[in-house]
């Protein structure tokens, strides 16, 4: 007679109950680990990095200067974040708490950690590269809703640590480079071990090794090395039990990586190696450099990629003639790095949130690339244009500066001073890049002072303006099927001929380019004829909507005034800096130094300068065939 699961355990003489009362079980199993379909077992290996000690070590830049040398290698890989805070995304979180907000091509917002990944690989990342704990619960208690799971009680050990084997494993197989499989996943976890919020994405990797096998996954604990000032030497205790505690949690790290301010010494790596079983050739010292650019060659000379390559058997993957190439290519970058600059620039950037410089960590970053290509060194002052007006506007900005940036911006605070400064930069004649925001101010400025639209604003800082030349459009909003919420993401920008931006971007002549946007308002169509018959010419737009998306000065009335609805920032790559940066830094060398513009010193500033008399002069562009704005039209010219 089959038996009854459920009926009651048989007593046992003298049990007081106490057992009986757990004795009934009706789970049919307590495993649950879905894997996508078509995953091949030993295709993908796996790299986690895992922080002790304390956070802001550097995470990010370990894992993906890493990342880097295995996909010199010619390996395809994929990072991946995963954060421990509850948001489901970075879009409402407060640049000053958080550093900037960027923009993944398909729209996602995410804080700066990704951006370092897409820098350092020359790689353009997607949402499946970026997960909070709040993502995967709201998947989970979804599932449930749907009746994913089966009457089951859900729980973080299976099914919270399943979903996140699941993401990994489907990462493995499209996260690579063009949506192919990745040969190596790199998974940074967020936080330091031992927080709460992160321990079930530890669990979930514990289990993802074991269930993937020897040499599949390979842990590495980053970690920090103490020297206190009143003892004038490193100590390893701090580092050796945040590795403990790594252990306790069942993994056992092939790798520690030791972050210091000096290099660490032989007797603490042989402590860190003797204590937590990590043999003394795989604990690294990762100590202060002077640029992350240099990080991928010194783990490279301390053989750090080789032991991952032993640790995971990928020596049969490697492509050395790609190695070779990619790494001259990157020395080349890191020397310059180096090298002493050439030149020497002030360039000033207005910043609500000049106290957190997180806030515009890329455009400092975009600067960076683009100056290391033209050997400049830049000092970059921040001002606050809270208080800048008519009267102080001169003061502020026209002593010193070389070029100036008004960069994205939301909120009205010192906008009124953005303004001021963007005109003093126009009749000055100093270089400018306006960024989002910073376009949007150039177009208010050029309407009230050369249209002489007194009234003219942006609709974001006064709904009822008499000349709302910068507007949120209904039908542009019908078009991006996004009903009031931001335009983000990558979006395509053709490019008028014989302008600045085609001589920036298009050298080639394919006239569209792809660019990172991340904005509500937008100049109104009504106001473009009028703008562009006075000079202010809309030379990248929308290939068939009437969105403004470049907008430039003619070269003979200013050496360098260019803006973009887009965020060129989000772009820069160290070994493709963006094309408005170039021209920029290149436009603010000649500014501190006429003679640099006319006798070149090397080919790359010639190719960034615009040779004089290159662009006719401006005509109007975009024909409005009704001037309401909502139902505005354009013909390419
Ligand atoms: N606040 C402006 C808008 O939403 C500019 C946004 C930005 O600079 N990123 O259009």
């Amino acid at each position: 007679m089959p038996q009854n699961p459920h009926a009651d355990p048989p007593a046992d003489p003298g049990d007081s109950g106490f057992l009986r009362q757990f004795g009934r079980s009706e789970e049919t199993t307590e495993f649950h680990s879905p894997i996508p379909e078509g995953y091949e077992g030993g295709r993908h290996k796996y790299v986690a990095i895992l922080g002790t000690v304390m956070s802001g070590l550097g995470k990010g830049i370990f894992s993906s200067s890493l990342a880097k040398l295995l996909k010199d290698k010619g390996l395809s890989v994929a990072p991946i974040k995963m954060e421990g805070y509850l948001n489901i995304d970075s879009g409402t979180l407060n640049p000053y708490r958080h550093g900037e907000v960027f923009v993944l091509a398909d729209g996602t917002e995410c804080d700066m950690d990704l951006v370092t990944y897409e820098r350092m690989l020359d790689q353009d990342l997607d949402r499946s590269n970026f997960v909070t704990s709040g993502q995967i619960y709201a998947d989970i208690l979804r599932l449930e809703r749907e009746g994913g799971f089966l009457g089951q009680d859900v729980q973080m050990i299976p099914h919270v640590t399943g979903q996140v084997k699941l993401l990994l494993r489907k990462l493995a197989m499209s996260g690579g480079p063009g949506g192919g499989p990745a040969d190596v996943v790199f998974i940074e976890v967020g936080g330091t071990v031992g927080d709460y919020e992160n321990s079930f994405y530890i669990e979930a990797l514990r289990e993802l090794a074991f269930e993937e096998g020897v040499q599949s996954t390979c842990f590495v604990a980053l970690t920090y090395i103490i020297e206190p000032a009143i003892l004038g030497e490193q100590k390893s205790k701090a580092a050796q039990l945040g590795i403990k505690r790594l252990m306790g949690a069942g993994i056992q790290p092939h790798i520690i990586a030791c972050r210091a301010h000096r290099p660490v010494t032989t007797t603490v790596i042989q402590k860190i190696a003797m204590y937590s079983n990590v043999p003394i050739k795989r604990v690294f010292s990762m100590h202060d450099r002077e640029s992350i650019y240099t990080v991928p060659e010194a783990m490279w000379a301390e053989g750090l990629d080789r032991e991952i390559l032993s640790i995971l058997d990928l020596y049969d993957r490697v492509d050395p003639v790609h190695e070779e190439r990619a790494r001259h290519r990157w020395s080349g970058f890191a020397e310059r790095i180096r090298a002493a600059r050439r030149h020497r620039i002030t360039i000033g950037i207005t910043g609500k949130y000049t106290a957190v410089r997180d806030a515009y960590a890329s455009i400092e970053r975009a600067i960076e690339h683009a100056a290391t290509h033209l050997s400049a060194d830049v000092d970059v002052k921040w001002l606050d244009t809270s208080d800048v007006d008519a009267s102080n506007v001169a003061d502020r900005i026209g002593q010193g500066l070389h070029a100036v940036i008004v960069p994205g911006g939301f909120g009205e605070r010192g906008f009124e001073g953005k303004i001021r400064c963007v005109e003093c930069v126009r009749t000055r004649g100093i270089p400018y890049l306006g960024i989002c925001l910073g376009f949007q101010a150039a177009v208010i400025e050029y309407a009230r002072n050369i249209l002489g639209l007194t009234g003219a604003n942006s609709t974001e800082f006064d709904a009822d303006c008499e000349h709302p030349v910068i507007a949120e459009l209904p039908e542009q909003k019908k078009i991006e099927g996004l009903g009031g919420t931001m335009r983000l993401g990558a979006r395509d920008v053709l490019l008028e001929p014989d302008t600045l931006a085609a001589f920036l971007f298009a050298p080639d002549r394919s006239m569209t380019i792809r660019q990172r946007f991340r904005h509500r308002w937008e100049a109104e169509p009504a106001y473009v004829e009028q703008l562009s018959a006075a000079g202010l010419r809309f030379s990248g737009r929308h290939p068939e909507q009437p969105i403004m998306q470049i907008l430039e000065l003619d070269k003979k009335v200013h050496p360098y005034f260019v803006a973009s609805q887009f965020h060129p920032e989000m772009t820069s790559r160290p070994l493709r800096p963006h094309p408005m940066f170039m021209g920029l830094v290149a436009a603010a060398i000649v500014r501190a130094n006429p003679d640099a513009g006319r006798k070149p010193v090397g080919s790359d500033l010639a190719r960034w300068l615009r040779p004089a008399g290159a662009s006719p002069a401006p005509e109007p562009q975009i024909r409005i065939t009704n001037t309401t704005g909502t139902t505005g039209t354009t013909t390419p010219a």
